[in-house]
């Protein structure tokens, strides 16, 4: 028999967490378990408070799902003709139901997801971390505790970002990243600011721009060699036509895109179109992150430490060291689960 339960869950970030978007301490996020009578299926759909979603309408969405129905069809891309028609927007509540069917349909056939789409596990995958923007200080204490991870991804503003950048990259030797949440204009572009950029050795530059404001991308590409990729300019397959030739590459995330099931389709034609791809996430938790890790042996930049930043993480499953490294677990499907007491 059929069993769903779907329940809000409010993510606590471990230090509050600041972008060009404001500083928050929490996520609401929705954890959702959908049953078979066999086998078990772990999803979960997770969203920023500047995104058109939250707790109530994922949970209203998932309320009207025919789940007898969708466990029955036999392919996933069936799966997501269904979702479609019941509406055009909700991705993270879509997003949890792709997560849910993948654990629940790979577990049915005995493997991991990486195996149903026939992709090589490496050892283990490199993730960025992030270090929010706050006060020089702050970023300067985060910083210094993180020295020993790979790769940093810095969130800058505009304002006050090259004394950032600077005093970052005087205490750490690794590979930075700078995701700007589209708070950059293009009066900051002085030949010293994007001097600066290089000579901190920035590795990549994420959404410098307001959403829609390709030409300003066009701009600052004229200026440097540094890769340039979309983060907010790009959230579903449909978007990625316009973006090629503009961006270098595109940050997938599987909250925006409904999933894993789009994220794969999305790789394959940003990919015709010359771009590199960044697997990016959202604050959450174990669950949403061993979903994601599935699909990493396809991508170049793996961004996956929101489950890093938050101290009540309800799932268990994937683990990390303190080399910024992720492994998978051994277990089938995503490889994850929910600790059965939070649905109690
Ligand atoms: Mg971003």
């Amino acid at each position: 028999m059929i069993k769903i339960d779907c329940i809000p869950y409010s993510l606590r970030t471990s230090v509050p967490f600041g972008t060009a978007h404001g500083s928050r301490t929490h996520t609401d996020i929705i954890l959702l378990r959908v049953s078979d009578g066999k086998y078990i299926g772990y999803g979960e759909g997770s969203m920023p408070p500047y995104y058109d979603e939250n707790q109530q309408s994922m949970l209203d969405f998932i309320k009207n799902v025919d789940f007898q129905r969708l466990l029955e069809m036999d392919s996933i891309s069936a799966i997501h003709k269904y979702l479609e028609t019941l509406s055009d927007t909700n991705t993270a509540a879509k997003a949890a139901i792709d997560i849910a069917c993948h654990d629940l349909i790979a577990k049915r056939n005995g493997s991991s997801v990486t195996a149903m789409y026939n992709l090589q596990r490496p050892d283990f995958i490199k993730t960025s971390h992030t270090i929010g923007y706050a006060s020089i200080e702050d970023m300067a204490k985060e910083t210094s505790a993180k020295a020993d991870l790979p790769i940093l991804k810095v969130k800058l503003v505009g304002e006050g970002d090259i004394e950032r950048l600077q005093m970052i990259r005087s205490i750490y030797d690794g590979e930075i990243w700078i995701d700007a949440n589209q708070g950059w204009s293009v009066d900051i572009l002085t030949d010293e600011f994007v001097s600066a950029l290089e000579k901190a050795n920035v590795k990549l530059i994420e959404q410098p721009f307001r959403k829609g404001d390709l030409k300003s991308v066009k701009h600052l590409s004229a200026f440097t060699q540094i890769p340039i990729i979309a983060d907010e300019d790009c959230q579903r397959l449909s978007d990625i036509d316009q973006l090629g030739g503009v961006y270098d590459g595109i940050n997938i995330k599987l909250m925006k895109c409904t999933g894993i099931y789009e994220a794969t389709k999305m790789i394959s034609h940003a990919r015709e179109r010359g771009m590199s791809i960044m697997l990016g996430c959202m604050t959450e938790s174990s669950i949403a992150i061993s979903a994601a890790m599935q699909i990493a042996p396809l991508v170049d930049y793996c961004d996956l430490d929101g489950n890093h930043l938050i101290n009540n993480d309800p799932a268990s499953g994937m683990c990390s060291d303190d080399m910024g490294h992720i492994y998978y677990s051994d277990q089938r499907g995503i490889g994850a689960e929910i600790s059965p007491d939070i649905f109690c």
